[in-house]
């Protein structure tokens, strides 16, 4: 069984800060900042793809309370919402899970480095997705 399947069904700690009947959100153990929050389906998906869309309709519904409450309660002016999809992505726990990530002014997380198109390139990548 996984890690966050642990947390859910109460074998590991965790401090809850909402749950529903699908979704179970809980702060992150390593924060980028305080209030670094993970939003969990109950039931087991490894990533995105793998999630029936009732169950994601939940989850992103929960994200959008919880980024709310966040805001709120926190008082902080905004948040990243992110999930990881896939090692190389950097998902260290196989159990689908967005970050919700308070932000502050001068918190030292920059942006992620940008990158530009060769000349073709961007009609290539375009021509490759919509073949
Ligand atoms: P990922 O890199 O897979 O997107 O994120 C996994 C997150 O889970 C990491 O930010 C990590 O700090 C967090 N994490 C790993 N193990 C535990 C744990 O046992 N409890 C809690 N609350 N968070 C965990
Ligand atoms: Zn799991």
């Amino acid at each position: 069984m996984c890690i966050f399947c642990k947390i859910i069904n109460g074998e590991i700690p965790c401090h809850r800060v909402y749950e529903d009947e699908k979704v179970l959100a809980f702060l992150d153990i390593k924060p980028l900042n305080p209030g670094h929050t993970l939003v969990v389906p109950k039931k087991h998906y490894e990533n995105i793809e793998e999630i029936n869309e009732e169950d994601l309709i939940a989850l992103i519904l929960a994200i959008k309370k919880i980024g709310l409450l966040i805001k709120e309660k926190l008082g902080v002016a905004g948040y990243n919402v992110s999930e990881n999809n896939g090692e190389v992505a950097g998902q260290e726990v196989p159990h689908l899970h967005f970050h919700i990530i308070p932000r502050h002014n001068g918190d030292g997380l920059g942006p992620w480095p940008r990158k530009g198109y060769q000349d073709g390139e961007a009609e290539e990548v375009v021509k490759k997705l919509l073949a």
